[in-house]
């Protein structure tokens, strides 16, 4: 992309209405816009970094063995009577009404229709596990909607719905999204902490909430410092072995790891020796819950089971904030130049910075170098603008770019042009081919 030829609204003045970073500097680097109270439009900076969010998302969903569908935002109220949450729901649900007066739904969620869905086309315990998700728009008329798109009332949400014939099987189901869910925010360069959840009537200790540390999340959290040195790295996950997923799902669990809801002081000062206490805040960027036959046995979705009588599935569902992933993402990743993406969610990976717009030497090795990215695969920025160095600069920073080759008639002169990483400021000298190689290296692009 030419940044001349680009679209991105940058604002001089920090907007005062936002209170933490990622909103701040959402607004100011043009990638939201409210439209409003808790409603925004993606601009084309923004629309970028949630495709590339939920890239990774379906890509881990179907590795792990979930099948991507996508369901309607609208909904019939009469599906939610009979799963008995249309009353119990609360105001936090958008009620409207169609021409037929009949009632209808802005979807919070997907379980009755999801459950709907596997009821009528999965015949038979031997078509299961059947794990299916959508990414797709939801509405919740939030109280307090704040900090921009981390809590709006329209947001974008991944809800995968898993369906088994036992516990056993839905113990495996459960499993696999945990185990993808860490995978899938690593890869996006999180540290995603699982935590106990309020499992509510429901019971056991089958549900997680997924939280990235930040003073400016909302809810506390508690944690064993241990458990925030785990990762996955590159080992390589059977998802069809159930036992070896139980074991990383155990080695993941062991230690404490609550939020506010869930938090038992004196278990934490019992388990937790006092300098592997972590005390700090967090967002929640994912919920697993396992529900068993709450859905199922209320909308009567059965299949034919092992002696042809008909079983309730068993059941769970699995979120994640896509979303407030944008924002979390932001709150991780900054400093007071603007934002840091992390490379393998970066809008753009690698920006052309021309110092001398209009030199015709510095011109052409710009053009090759913006052409060669594209040959290889880069999301590239070209910084054509005729403005200052000075300005380019704090334009790329500010919206986060990874990698910066910096081209003038000086550099040029020795035959080099200088390749800057945006989170340490490493700086080098080297070759246009030199600098296109490096890069190919670091992004595994050779
Ligand atoms: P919260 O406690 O933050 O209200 P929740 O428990 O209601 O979240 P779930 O119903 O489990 O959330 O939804 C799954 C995921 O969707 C959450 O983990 C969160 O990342 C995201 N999410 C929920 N509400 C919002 C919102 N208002 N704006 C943006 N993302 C949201
Ligand atoms: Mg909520």
């Amino acid at each position: 992309m030419r940044l001349s030829r680009y679209f991105i609204p940058i604002l001089k003045e920090t907007p005062a209405e936002a209170q933490i970073v990622s909103h701040r500097l959402m607004l100011r680097a043009g990638m939201i816009r409210q439209a409003s109270a808790g409603i925004y439009s993606w601009l084309p900076l923004g629309y970028k970094a949630l495709r590339k969010i939920e890239a990774i998302v379906h890509d881990e969903q179907q590795k792990a063995g979930a099948i991507p569908v996508l369901m309607p935002t609208i909904q019939s109220a009469d599906l939610w009577r009979e799963s008995g949450r249309y009353d119990a729901y609360g105001p936090e649900m958008l009620r409207i009404k169609d021409r037929h007066d009949r009632d209808m739904l802005y979807g919070p969620t997907n379980e009755e229709q999801i459950t709907e869905i596997a009821g009528a086309g999965i015949r038979s315990y031997r078509d299961l596990p059947t794990i299916l998700y959508h990414i797709q728009w939801k509405f919740r008329d939030e109280v307090r909607p704040r900090f921009g798109i981390m809590r709006g009332r329209e947001f974008l949400m991944k809800d995968g719905y898993s369906f088994d014939i036992d516990k056993a099987g839905a113990t495996h189901s459960y499993n696999r999204m945990f185990v993808s869910y860490l995978r899938t925010f690593e890869r996006m360069g999180l540290k995603a902490v699982p935590m106990r959840a309020d499992s509510g009537p429901i019971g056991g200790d089958m549900t997680h909430e997924f939280l990235i540390l930040a003073d400016t999340g909302e809810s506390a959290v508690f944690l064993d410092s241990d458990i925030a040195d785990l990762s996955l790295g590159a080992d390589k996950i059977d998802w069809e072995d159930a036992e070896g997923l139980q074991g990383i799902v155990d080695r993941w669990t062991s230690a404490y790891a609550r939020t506010d809801e869930t938090h038992e002081e004196a278990v934490f000062n019992a388990e937790v020796p006092e300098a592997r206490r972590v005390t700090a805040r967090g967002i929640e960027v994912g919920h697993i819950f396992y529900f068993g036959t709450k859905y199922s046995e209320a909308m009567n979705a059965k299949v034919a089971g092992p002696e042809g009588s008909p079983v309730a599935f068993e059941s769970g569902s699995y979120g994640i904030g896509v979303s407030r992933l944008v924002g979390a993402i932001i709150e991780a990743n900054h400093d007071d130049k603007g934002m840091i993406w992390p490379e393998a969610v970066a809008p753009f990976e690698v920006a052309v910075i021309n110092l001398k717009q209009g030199d015709a030497e510095a011109d052409a090795a710009c053009e090759s170098l913006y052409d060669n990215l594209n040959a290889r695969g880069f999301d590239a920025l070209y910084d054509d603008r005729n403005e200052r160095a000075g300005s380019k600069f704090a334009t790329i920073d500010l919206i986060g770019v990874p990698w910066k080759l910096i081209v003038g008639p000086r550099g040029l002169k020795e035959g080099v042009v200088e390749l800057v990483n945006r989170r340490t400021g490493e700086a080098v000298n080297l070759s246009p081919d030199e600098a296109l190689n490096r890069l190919s290296a670091q992004f595994g692009r050779a």
